[in-house]
């Protein structure tokens, strides 16, 4: 199967952009502070497509980077100063993070014959 590709955005240079900025305060059951997460979306003026974020796991990781399916939202945890956590008492992983399933060949007859690492 081949991609569908509109023909504006495959002659569109992708010169100017707009950007979103959704920024969250996170809070537990109780309502305490636990938390900044900013959720960041850029599109290409010109012909409409969104910009993949490169590089970072499909999730939401409340202490780290992550992206939205699709890799066209940035999620990144954002704190008012660096010790908003404090040195040694980082806590322990919150969110979750999506893992890429190895890529495994598999013949015509279904039967595996090779898994990649
Ligand atoms: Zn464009």
């Amino acid at each position: 199967m081949s991609a569908i590709i509109n023909p504006v955005v495959e002659i569109c240079e992708h010169r100017e952009f707009d950007a979103g900025v959704d920024v969250n305060r996170l809070t537990d059951d109780v309502g305490k502070l636990t938390g900044f997460m900013a959720h960041i979306r850029v599109r290409c003026r010109g012909c409409g497509v969104m910009m993949k974020f490169l590089g970072l796991p499909i999730g939401c990781h409340l202490d780290g980077a992550t992206v939205s399916v699709g890799a066209e939202e940035l999620r990144a945890a954002i704190a008012p100063h660096l010790d908003w956590i404090a040195p040694g008492k980082a806590p322990e992983f919150r969110g979750f993070v999506a893992r890429q399933a190895p890529v495994v060949d598999v013949p015509v007859s279904g039967e595996i014959i090779k898994a990649s690492h």
